[in-house]
């Protein structure tokens, strides 16, 4: 039987160039500098620049996002971005802080565990981010990378802008990845996930593909 791909990436619109989260694409024509070139109605020839604040779509976080030290996106291996997934249904979950730290361990049980080495993506509910102990409890099971469809972990009622959670997955070496999608499209609780963005030295964080493979 064919394998199930799902495709765990959000679509993005190119913007204009106020918006916030930025995506712009401008096309040129690359064959206007060469004189007399022309090609027959229907087709082009073109290159593009495209200005984009990085942190758009789909997108995975690199330790150095937070951490001047931290790794980038060229330095992470391939291995710690593709492996076995853990899907922890949290789409039910409600807790004012963040999802708890029972909460998460009550998905992951569900799932039928989590091992060192693997995967983390949480499908989100009405409670969009972590709780610091839940988030800490992943750390500590060994998980390589974490995932979300929500827009982040991060503690929302935390003013002081101290990236808490983001800290506690950067001081371990844990990518993270926001803005996943169709996580409910997927019918296993274990999934083989490839998560590759371009390797960029220097940046912290960039769109990227995220697809789930099941069998
Ligand atoms: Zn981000």
């Amino acid at each position: 039987m064919a394998p199930h791909i799902v495709d765990l990436t959000r679509v993005i619109q190119p913007t204009g160039p106020d918006d916030e989260r930025k995506f712009v694409v401008n096309i040129h024509n690359a064959l206007a500098e060469i004189p007399g070139k022309q090609r027959p109605a229907g087709e082009w020839y073109v290159m593009s620049d495209v200005a984009l604040m990085n942190h758009v779509g789909t997108h995975i976080e690199m330790p150095f996002h937070c951490l001047k030290e931290g790794a980038d996106l060229a330095q992470i291996p391939v291995e710690q971005l593709c492996g076995e997934a853990v899907i922890l249904d949290l789409s039910e979950a409600e807790a004012e802080f963040g999802v708890t730290l029972a909460q998460v361990q009550t998905a992951a049980a569900k799932a039928g565990g989590i091992h060192p080495g693997d995967i983390a993506f949480g499908r989100m509910g009405p409670t969009k981010y972590f709780s610091t102990e839940g988030l800490a409890w992943l750390v500590e099971q060994g998980i390589k990378l974490m995932g979300v469809d929500s827009g982040g972990v991060e503690l929302t009622h935390d003013t002081t802008h101290a990236n808490v959670n983001h800290l506690l997955l950067f001081r371990a070496g844990i990518p993270l990845i926001e803005n996943l999608t169709n996580l409910d499209a997927l019918n296993q609780s274990w999934v083989h996930v490839y998560a590759l963005p371009v390797p960029v030295s220097g940046l912290d964080a960039f769109p990227l593909r995220v697809i789930a493979v099941e069998n």
